[in-house]
């Protein structure tokens, strides 16, 4: 089958029945819901822009399964060439979106299961790595969109997943049968779940002999029996569903999308089980995933960052400051720190290894270290963008007041009137465009897509500690102090 286009994966969706609550009801036309669709244009454009020729070597691959053309989001890396491509197109996407485009969480878990099952079969003898290549192909072939589900609930963190009070609260094989087995449990905060044709379910921890059932990888439809999502709230959501809305969205064509998805006694027929109690590969298999992903991150906020130097450039040009030395120096800075985390996206992409299954991996090192960054610089960048844009961004009246014909002056000013003349910049910009990028910073910096930019940052692929454990295993202080003693004399 060929690549989707955008609007092709739109309508592919309406063929699912995925059951997705919110604010307490069930959304049966969840494509078309104001509060989701920004989310489903966002992943449109993965399709999109695979369609377009210029983009072509950044967002389609040849499958090394068959040999067939893939969008590069279902790909299994076959050198560091491909590992910095997707770096380089998770920037693009990025760039176009300023947003969460939510497929790279499906790409990641491929890699990461492709090379874990590999090394589970030579171990145990079992079928999973076969199982999962079919898989592959029926996703590659057909152009969908999967989500890696990685994070469970965890209840009480000072807990093993057998050892908790609620034992759902890490997903877990609850009855074996002949021709599959029986799952339940949960996956908190799944970006792109609600979009995805298919999930990748995985472990979220190393675990040990006693929580052998909840070592369990597999594959099952987004609208499998016994499978239900609850979509989660961002600031700003209902802004959406304002009449009209467009400016005051800061971003009204694209966004991100998380959810609690709900695996409540899920079917899984044996050819989509990729680990079922083999406990010890679950850390390996958490290891890869969580380094692919933070991987990833240095190429996706990289792409927003490049929007938001960009809004804070033109923020500083209406209000007729850009030339001022200050402000120059700060997006020198964002420049610095933006392009400090391409670094580390492509670093560890540059020393990426063959696994023992062939596909290729990063430096797990340097992808942490990737991540670490990222749980700052972003944070320093909108701080900076916030600096530049001034308090505009978060007093400015709506854009209804904008667009108002009440009168409210002594010479029959309409309130759009006063504000057009109140707010008016350096004469080069109408006060729209001027309110527009001032929209554009208030939704990235604390609005709907402050998930993606900031706490997403900060929390997705892992919180800051996650990645300093990485770093602390690692980082061979042991090499290192030898390093020393050969310097100084110490035997
Ligand atoms: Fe992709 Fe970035 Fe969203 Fe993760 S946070 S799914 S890497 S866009
Ligand atoms: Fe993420």
């Amino acid at each position: 089958m060929a690549l989707m286009t955008g609007a092709e994966y739109i309508e592919s969706l309406r063929k699912l029945n995925t059951r997705v609550y919110m604010f307490g009801e069930k959304i049966d036309n969840w494509v078309d819901h104001p509060m989701i669709r920004p989310s489903i244009n966002c992943v449109a454009q993965t399709y999109e822009l695979a369609q377009d020729p210029q983009h072509e070597d950044l967002m389609t691959a040849t499958s090394h399964l068959t040999g067939r053309k893939i969008n590069r989001f279902a790909n299994i890396h076959q050198s560091t060439d491909d590992l910095r491509k997707k770096v380089k197109m998770q920037r693009l996407l990025g760039q176009k979106t300023a947003s969460c485009f939510q497929r790279c969480v499906g790409m990641d878990a491929f890699n990461a299961v492709y090379s874990t099952t590999y090394e589970i079969d030579q171990k145990y003898g079992t079928q999973y790595h076969e199982n999962f290549k079919k898989f592959l192909i029926y996703i590659q072939d057909n152009d969908l969109v999967v989500d890696g589900a990685m994070t469970d609930p965890k209840g009480d963190r000072s807990r093993a997943p057998h050892a908790q009070d609620d034992a759902d609260l890490f997903v877990r094989i609850k009855e074996r049968r002949p021709d599959g087995i029986v799952v339940r449990g949960a996956k908190c905060h799944q970006t792109g779940s609600v979009n995805s044709h298919w999930h990748i379910v995985m472990p979220t921890i190393a675990m040990g002999p006693d929580d052998k059932d909840y070592a369990v990888c597999f594959a099952c439809p987004s609208d499998a029996e016994g499978m239900y999502m609850i979509y989660g709230r961002q600031s700003c959501d209902t802004r959406k569903l304002e009449e009209g809305a467009d400016i005051d969205l800061g971003n009204s064509k694209y966004g991100g999308q998380e959810a609690l998805v709900v695996f409540d006694d899920v079917f899984i027929p044996n050819e989509y089980i990729f680990m079922a109690g083999e406990y010890d590969f679950a850390g390996m298999l958490v290891e890869r995933f969580a380094g692919f992903h933070r991987q990833s991150y240095g190429g996706c906020k990289v792409g927003v960052g490049d929007v938001v130097i960009g809004a804070a450039a033109l923020a500083a040009e209406y209000n007729g400051v850009e030339k001022a030395s200050a402000v120059k120096d700060k997006l020198i800075e964002m420049t610095h720190l933006n392009e400090t985390l391409y670094c580390c996206g492509i670093a560890c992409s540059s020393e990426g290894h063959p696994t023992a299954s062939g596909s290729y991996i990063i430096d797990l090192l340097l992808a942490n270290v990737c991540k670490q960054n990222v749980t700052r610089f972003p944070y320093e960048i909108v701080r900076l963008a916030e600096d530049i844009a001034g308090g505009l961004m978060v007093t400015m009246p709506s854009e209804k007041d904008f667009k108002s014909d009440t009168v409210v002056g002594r010479n029959g000013e309409t309130i759009g009137e006063i504000c057009n003349k109140f707010f008016v910049g350096n004469g080069k910009c109408t006060t729209e465009e001027r309110m527009r990028v001032m929209r554009f910073l208030e939704n990235i910096c604390l609005g709907a897509a402050a998930v993606g930019y900031r706490t997403e940052s900060m929390h997705g692929a892992g919180s800051p500690q996650a990645q300093r454990i990485m770093i602390a295993r690692q980082g061979n202080i042991q090499g290192k102090k030898q390093l020393a003693k050969d310097i100084i004399g110490i035997r």
